[in-house]
């Protein structure tokens, strides 16, 4: 990769990619989506790592009947915030609780199940994983007494990789996961609907933010639990995005008109911005790279040059996952673009 740049391609480089940015979010008509919606959204500071005296302090915020959730740091994973970076969400049944992803870690998992206690003494009814990255399913050791649900590709991918994440995990946050196990969960969805302890679980197979996307409407509430289908206030995360299918998944999200939304990342979400802030990123995103690769930039230069836009710039993460989404889906693009700077 080239770091550095002559004088003169420097500024023909930062030309094209300021421009090529400004006019992806002009041409595809998405200020207005964006501006004025967005950052009035903007209403609390992001959450911090709940994190006292080296252990995790997790205080389940109630946001409707018998709902709960704790909200990770709107960050990128550190030694500072444990990995606290997760949106875990506990719901209330007959049979006990019912926990969607379980967290970063065995030391994280435990203390959503202390949190969980904490709320009904009925114990831990079941878990959900919404997809395989190691956040939302390394603390599922902690709930292996009782079943723990994914899709099928969910759990295949969770075999497949879980040695790895753990690997990379361990890298980053060191003694945080200590004793951490990989455990894959046990049960696959075969239905479109599950009734636990009396609630129902509407659930919808997706896919686009990784291989396979499990959302789920509590019925009761119609609150709708997207995993990392939908990030708020922190930027989207795209190491296995495939962005066709995940527009479509916004779409069928979109159409269940929820009352509520809890993000994979980020605040609670009652007027679906949510869905639409992630949508108009990932199309930014797009649109700029694709422009970029048509200008022949590396890289390093889409990096160091491109400005990010108001919307965006203050999301959790940014911009290091701006660059580390530029890194995840700029060679596929650049392959893309190639037969068309030969003609
Ligand atoms: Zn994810």
């Amino acid at each position: 990769m080239r770091r550095g740049k002559s004088p003169a391609s420097a500024g023909h480089a930062g030309q094209l990619t300021r421009r090529a940015a400004a006019g992806a979010i002009a041409s595809a008509g998405l200020i207005a989506a964006t501006g004025l919606t967005l950052g009035s959204a903007i209403q609390a500071p992001p959450a911090s790592a709940a994190i006292k005296n080296g252990n995790y302090d997790l205080v389940p915020r109630q946001v409707a009947d018998g709902v709960w959730f704790v909200e990770g740091a709107r960050e990128y994973f550190t030694q500072d915030n444990g990995g606290d970076i997760v949106n875990c969400v506990l719901i209330e049944t007959d049979a006990g609780m019912v926990i969607i992803d379980t967290g970063v870690s065995l030391k994280y998992g435990q203390a959503l199940r202390q949190a969980a206690a904490s709320l009904s003494g009925l114990g831990i009814a079941a878990s959900f994983n919404t997809h395989h990255h190691p956040d939302h399913w390394f603390g599922n050791q902690v709930f292996a007494d009782r079943p723990i649900y994914a899709l099928g590709e969910t759990a295949s991918l969770a075999r497949a990789e879980g040695d790895g994440f753990s690997d990379g995990m361990y890298r980053l946050l060191g003694n945080w996961m200590r004793g951490t196990e990989t455990t894959p969960p046990t049960q696959t969805i075969t239905s479109s609907s599950i009734t636990i302890g009396g609630r129902i679980f509407v659930l919808y197979p997706l896919s686009g933010h990784t291989g396979a996307d499990l959302a789920l409407l509590d019925k009761k509430t119609g609150t709708l639990i997207t995993g990392d289908l939908a990030f708020y206030e922190r930027a989207p995360t795209t190491p296995h995005a495939d962005l066709p299918k995940w527009y479509e998944a916004l779409d069928a999200l979109a159409a269940v008109e929820a009352a509520l939304i809890i993000p994979g990342h980020g605040p609670e979400d009652r007027d679906g911005q949510s869905l639409e802030q992630t949508r108009t990123y990932l199309t930014w995103l797009e649109t700029g790279l694709k422009q970029a690769a048509a200008e022949g930039l590396d890289m390093v230069e889409i990096m160091e040059e491109t400005l990010l836009p108001d919307a965006f710039k203050n999301l959790g993460a940014m911009p290091q996952e701006f660059h580390r989404s530029v890194s995840h889906l700029y060679p596929a693009i650049e392959r893309q673009a190639m037969p068309l700077s030969n003609l």
